[in-house]
Parts: C-alpha cells; sequence; structure tokens
C-alpha cells in the first residue's frame, strides 16, 4: 500500500505504463528517465538524430547504459511531468514489417505455433487450411493479416493500446479498422475535452511540419514507429514520436515520399499519409 504523500519514485512508478512490447525490454531509472532494451538500430536512430528537425519530438536521449549485465538505451520518460496520464500509442504507416523479413520468410519460411494461436485468438478463419494443418504461420504473414484487420492498411495508423488516468488499460484494437470506430476511440480517450483536442492536433501539425523538415525523416523507411498522446486533467496534451527499432537508414543518396502506395521494392512506409488520415479523424471527433 501506498499512502499519501507519495515521494517522486513512488508517483512515477504508478504513473508508468507501456502500452507495447515485452515487458522485461523497459527498466525504471533516475529521475525522469527511464531505459530500453539497447538495439544498435534504435541507437543509431537517437545518434542521428541529435541535430535534426525531429528532435523536439522524440525523447531526450542520454546515451548507452550497463545495468545487471545487459546494455539499455537511456531516455527521457515521457510520462514523468503529467499527472494521472492518459496515454494511447499509435502505430504509424501502412506496413509494420521491413521488406528485408518479407524476403527472408519467402525464402526461408519459419512457421510459429505463437502467431497461429494469436491469429486462431482474434480470427479462427485466419489461417489458410495449410497453416491449419501444420499449426504454424511466419511473422510477416501474421503481421500482413493483423494490417488488414486493424487500420494499418486502410489509414496508415493503428491503435496500440490506451491507458486512462482511472488506471483502465486496453490493448485490444486489433480488430479497429474503420474511420468510425476510430473517431470513437478517441472520442472516448479525450473524454469529449476540446482542449486536449486542440492541443493535440495543434502538436500534430507540428509534427507533420518538422517530418517535412527532417534529413533524417527523407532518408529513412520508418517502420513500427509510434505516435505517443500523453494528456492529463490539468490540460497538459503532448505528442511525440518513440520507438525506432525498426527505422532503418535508405542506401546512399536514396529518398522516400512516405505518402505514395506502398509496393514491394520502393520501400515507401506510408507513414505522411498516415498522419494526414490520423489529423482528419482527429478533427473529425465531436466534442460537445
Ligand atoms: P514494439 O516494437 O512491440 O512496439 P518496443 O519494445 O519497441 O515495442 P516501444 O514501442 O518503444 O517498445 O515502447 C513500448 C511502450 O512503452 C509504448 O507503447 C509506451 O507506452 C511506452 N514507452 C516507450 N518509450 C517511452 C518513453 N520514452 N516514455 C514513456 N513511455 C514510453
Ligand atoms: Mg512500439
Ligand atoms: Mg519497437
Amino acid at each position: 500500500i501506498v499512502h499519501w504523500p507519495f515521494s517522486a519514485t513512488q508517483r512515477r512508478k504508478l504513473n508508468w505504463v507501456q502500452l507495447a512490447g515485452h515487458k522485461g525490454n523497459f527498466k525504471a531509472a533516475d529521475e525522469g528517465t527511464i531505459l530500453k532494451k539497447f538495439s544498435e538500430n534504435e541507437m543509431q536512430c537517437f545518434e542521428k538524430l541529435r541535430g535534426d528537425a525531429l528532435l523536439p519530438f522524440v525523447p531526450a536521449y542520454h546515451g548507452v547504459v550497463e545495468k545487471d549485465g545487459e546494455s539499455f538505451l537511456h531516455m527521457a520518460d515521457l510520462l514523468a511531468n503529467f499527472d494521472l496520464p492518459n496515454v494511447m500509442d499509435c502505430k504509424m504507416g501502412v506496413r509494420t514489417y521491413l521488406e528485408e523479413e518479407l524476403v527472408r520468410a519467402r525464402e526461408r519460411p519459419k512457421p510459429r505455433e505463437d502467431l497461429y494461436r494469436k491469429m486462431v485468438e482474434v480470427d479462427s478463419e485466419g489461417p489458410t487450411p495449410q497453416e491449419h494443418s501444420q499449426r504454424g504461420v511466419t511473422k510477416p504473414r501474421y503481421m500482413q493479416w493483423r494490417e488488414t484487420m486493424s487500420s494499418t492498411n486502410t489509414l496508415g495508423f493503428r491503435i496500440e493500446g490506451i491507458k486512462k488516468c482511472d488506471g483502465t488499460c486496453r490493448t485490444d484494437f486489433k480488430k479497429t479498422r474503420s474511420k468510425q470506430d476510430v473517431i470513437q476511440v478517441f472520442s472516448d480517450f479525450v473524454g469529449g475535452n476540446v482542449n486536449i483536442l486542440k492541443s493535440y492536433l495543434n502538436r500534430l501539425a507540428e509534427v507533420r511540419q518538422a517530418l517535412k523538415m527532417s534529413e533524417f525523416f527523407k532518408r529513412h523507411e520508418v517502420i513500427g514507429s509510434s505516435l505517443l498522446f500523453i494528456h492529463d486533467r490539468t490540460g497538459n496534451a503532448q505528442v511525440w514520436i518513440i520507438d525506432f527499432g525498426k527505422t532503418t537508414a535508405l542506401p546512399e543518396g536514396q529518398m522516400l515520399h512516405h505518402d505514395i502506395p506502398w509496393q514491394e521494392g520502393n520501400r515507401e512506409d506510408g507513414y505522411l499519409w498516415g498522419l494526414e488520415n490520423l489529423i482528419h479523424t482527429l478533427e473529425s471527433v465531436n466534442v460537445q
């Protein structure tokens, strides 16, 4: 039992919520910071973002640290300045796997039973007869299927999870696909508060502007990255760009549009198209 008044650390522990990824991937760290399990790829992104237009929209990065024999990326805890935050993770883009994952799965298919079971849980008709008989699906197949179930393919983003200030947490948005459904989820998330909604829309316009200026964005395929929405009852509302685990540099001299359709080989991620749709969706939320 935690008694009032909470210490800063206690409050932080109560605040902290992880809406995606493996639970073991994160650790608490010094005041206002967290540790995320090291990935070479993500580290390189943070390093390259240092002088970029996107810097004000990504968590402050404090380098690599070792703890209990493991390496971590040390970064700002975006929830630290909030009082009982509401948090939403929105995964951006029209696909959530790398082209190279697709190629690998085609050359060396590795059917996985855990993914087969996850698929059946959502839709028993999901697997093909062959997948049923081998009780396994490959990772890209699972991810592609998830994209058709959610709004990833149709809107260029999908809701991964939401935690509300009352403590309730939902990650069961695998079948939230239509614009109408997404509007409903957002409407519920902002609790009919027009100021929060306006702050989010302003912040998204800033994010869009920064993306268009960013050298980093031009030269990277941005896959599996999320926008993290955070607000509390004081009216503080922010949007941050997180998760560069699968954000990959293009070969020297190559650039992406981020708003044209993906065809295998062109590496387009649909990020800007998704952001445009996300903004329109939020504009369609009616508040009293
Ligand atoms: P996945 O690839 O499955 O999405 P991951 O292991 O790459 O997971 P992230 O997506 O980076 O992890 O983060 C998972 C969750 O942790 C986010 O949805 C968010 O709730 C929380 N989180 C991540 N980074 C931060 C941060 N800097 N501040 C506060 N919360 C964070
Ligand atoms: Mg993520
Ligand atoms: Mg990730």
